[in-house]
């Protein structure tokens, strides 16, 4: 058979999450919650079952939760969005990314990413026909090479694809960098696609600056959001796609017979959550900076070095002072020789440097957490 994406095998967070239950690891690799839920989100959901919110929901999203969330984006970032024409609530933030990418580029279209990159979007690119240029954020403080970009970008170029905050680099965007990602674009017919599925996990007191708050950005970006992130339930694929309604209008066509729609009791029950407990999203930052805080502390007479982490749920640690493997293998000797699986940076390049870091994942239980330190802590004594 012909393959479309002959060189993509399986993520290395699905490879590394499955080796964990293998060898029995503690998994802070692939990023998600190992606590309960909020019960209260969880018994909206059972009584929206209960109710009959049971069969097909709109193509859009079940409108009481677009409400709700035009209704957080007010409160969150002072805009206007119109529930009925500009949010689509989706099968997760990967979806949302998809269908953007398949909506608006065509064979022979050009995108432009950041590495080290979230891994979804070259595949949804090259399906689409198109092509990636990608340009590396320079660690060790990963920002955004402006003038790389004014390089590259041309007539082709249809999209450039900012994860902020970023996930696996724990940076964050200035205002400053929208106001360039904006000048570069003016007068040019491309959009941006915004992955922001960790909007609220910003830390220090820092602001999250959405495309959505930038009046000039905001008339060509698809902004995607997760409530896997937000309300911690990664598993139930709920996300949405905000983009004026030209731009919503065309992902709609592609939403419309990739997923249709998405599970109805879970957007009932997570629109009256959003309006009954506001709390749950308004706390995150302070609910994952404990968790960056304790890992920090437990981690601090070890052998890494911990990289500033201004947003995520994702800590980078640095072994460079302790060993000259290379990631993956110094990754594979955590999971062998300290029973504890974490996740390399590598796999997000597409030509990757010489980087020693790896990355850990902070929506842990406390004791989770304090486990993998210990474990790491072990294994740094014993290089020692
Ligand atoms: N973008 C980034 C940067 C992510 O880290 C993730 C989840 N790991 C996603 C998108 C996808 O989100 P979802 O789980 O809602 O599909």
């Amino acid at each position: 058979m012909r393959s479309r994406l002959p060189d993509i095998g399986t993520t290395i967070f699905t490879i590394q999450s499955r080796r964990a239950l293998e060898l029995g690891a503690l998994n802070i690799g692939q990023g998600f919650p190992d606590y309960p839920i909020d019960p209260r989100l969880a018994e909206q959901v059972a009584a929206a079952m209960r109710a009959n919110h049971n069969q097909y929901a709109p193509m859009a999203g079940v409108l009481e939760l677009r409400v709700a969330i035009a209704a957080k984006l007010t409160a969150c970032y002072g805009i206007e969005v119109d529930p009925a024409q500009e949010i689509t609530i989706t099968c997760g933030g990967t979806e949302a990314l998809f269908s953007a990418i398949q909506a608006v580029i065509a064979p022979g279209d050009e995108v432009l990413l950041f590495d080290p990159a979230y891994d979804s979007y070259e595949p949804a690119v090259r399906l689409a026909g198109g092509r990636c240029h990608r340009i590396p954020l320079a660690p060790p403080a990963f920002q955004i090479d402006w003038q790389r970009v004014a390089e590259l970008i041309g007539p082709r170029t249809r999209l450039v694809v900012l994860n902020n905050p970023h996930n696996p680099a724990c940076t964050i965007a200035s205002r400053a960098d929208l106001d360039e990602l904006a000048r570069l674009l003016r007068g040019r017919d491309a959009y941006v696609l915004a992955d922001e599925v960790y909007e609220h996990v910003v830390f220090d007191g820092a602001q999250h600056h959405s495309v959505l708050s930038h009046p000039e950005l905001r008339e060509r970006s698809f902004a995607v959001f997760s409530f896997g992130k937000t309300l911690h339930v990664t598993g139930w694929r709920v996300g949405y796609c905000v983009a004026p309604s030209a731009l919503t209008n065309e992902f709609r066509k592609v939403h419309q017979f990739n997923t249709f729609s998405v599970a109805t009791p879970l957007q009932v029950g997570i629109a009256r959550h959003l309006v009954a407990v506001p709390e749950s999203w308004q706390g995150l930052a302070t609910f994952f900076a404990a968790k960056r805080d304790a890992l920090r502390t437990a981690l601090a007479g070890s052998a890494f070095e911990l990289r500033p982490s201004a947003g995520t749920y994702f800590q980078l640690l640095d072994f460079s002072a302790t060993s000259t493997e290379t990631d993956l293998e110094f990754c594979e000797r955590l999971m062998l020789e300290a029973g504890i699986a974490t996740i390399a940076l590598s796999p997000f390049y597409r030509d990757p440097p010489r980087l020693q870091l790896l990355r850990v994942c902070i929506a842990k239980s406390d004791a989770t957490l304090q486990q993998a330190a210990e474990k790491l802590n072990a294994f740094s004594r014993g290089l020692a």
